[in-house]
């Protein structure tokens, strides 16, 4: 596996990639690597004869007071753990790489990042359409892999890359969780034991959904205010949003019909966790 730290040199040996015909898979990461990255790791090695992983925290998309600073950086068992995935280029690059002295250009997407996390965090779907851009430049991918774990992301850089003609495919990988439900997460770490057994709530919400709709329920305020007292239930969360929205336009549904998001963002102590599933009714 390769390390690079530049953008010139990523783009010259990704050039060389693609002139001998190869397939280029890319994976876009903030590191600090658990199943669910390596998951995606797996899905680009199928399908492509380069794979590329880059690990960057992106300051950009952490909205002022976020945990920019403290977010987990674990580099060497990072680059161990993509090794063993058979990733052929790890990038990572510094800050001043990505955003050098006297930067100014940001990319947007309206309507669909104003919506579900982009209320409490305003300026994060901007960083990440932003980074995303500059990534896909610089990698020139022939497709790139994000998770479903990140619903509204994967939908919003899917709109990014048709309204701006990407040359490339978007493909999105289940969520990963751990034996009892969590969805897999960075931010999982900064869990007490005590927010660990509180956060299973998230998930065992969105499965009360999902059986509330399998029994015939399809009135989302009724499933949605069953969910909320799940939540609550649990002493130590405190709901950001629960919202039952349409798949692709991410507009709130009175009547579960189509292909429906049920997502939500719920703070258990002060780690701020999301979770999703999709019905098809
Ligand atoms: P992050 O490092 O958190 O920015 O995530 C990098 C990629 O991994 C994103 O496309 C995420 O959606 C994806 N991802 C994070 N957690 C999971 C998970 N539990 N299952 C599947 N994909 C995930």
């Amino acid at each position: 596996m390769k390390l690079i730290r530049t953008i010139k040199e990523i783009q010259s040996i990704v050039e060389s990639y693609r002139q001998q015909g190869k397939i280029v898979g890319f994976v876009p990461t903030m590191g600090c690597f658990h199943e669910g990255h390596l998951s995606l790791m797996r899905i680009a090695r199928k399908g492509a004869d380069v794979v590329v992983v880059s690990i960057y925290v992106n300051p950009t998309q952490f909205d002022p007071g976020e945990d920019f600073e403290s977010y987990p950086r674990q580099f060497e068992r990072d680059e161990k753990l993509a090794e063993q995935e058979r990733v052929d280029i790890l990038f990572y690059p510094s800050d001043k790489e990505m955003y050098p002295k006297g930067y100014l250009t940001y990319v947007t997407v309206n309507k669909i990042t104003k919506v579900l996390c982009g209320v409490s965090r305003p300026h994060h779907f901007e960083g990440v359409t932003t980074i995303c851009t500059k990534l896909f430049h610089v990698v020139k991918p022939h497709f790139a892999v994000f998770g479903q774990k990140d619903a509204q992301q994967a939908i919003v850089i899917q709109r990014m890359v048709e309204d701006l003609n990407f040359d490339m495919e978007i493909v999105v990988g289940p969520i990963i969780r751990e034996k009892d439900g969590l969805a897999m997460s960075s931010r999982n770490k900064y869990l007490s034991p005590e927010e660990r057994k509180d956060a299973l709530s998230l998930f065992q919400s969105l499965q009360l959904a999902e059986r509330l709709i399998t029994e015939g329920e399809r009135t989302s305020k009724d499933i949605l205010s069953a969910m909320k007292k799940l939540v609550a239930s649990r002493k130590g969360t405190r709901i950001d949003y629960i919202e039952i929205v349409d798949a692709t336009t991410l507009k709130a549904l009175e009547t579960i019909k189509g292909e429906v998001l049920i997502a939500l963002a719920v703070f258990v102590g002060n780690t701020r966790l999301i979770d999703n599933i999709v019905v098809n009714c």
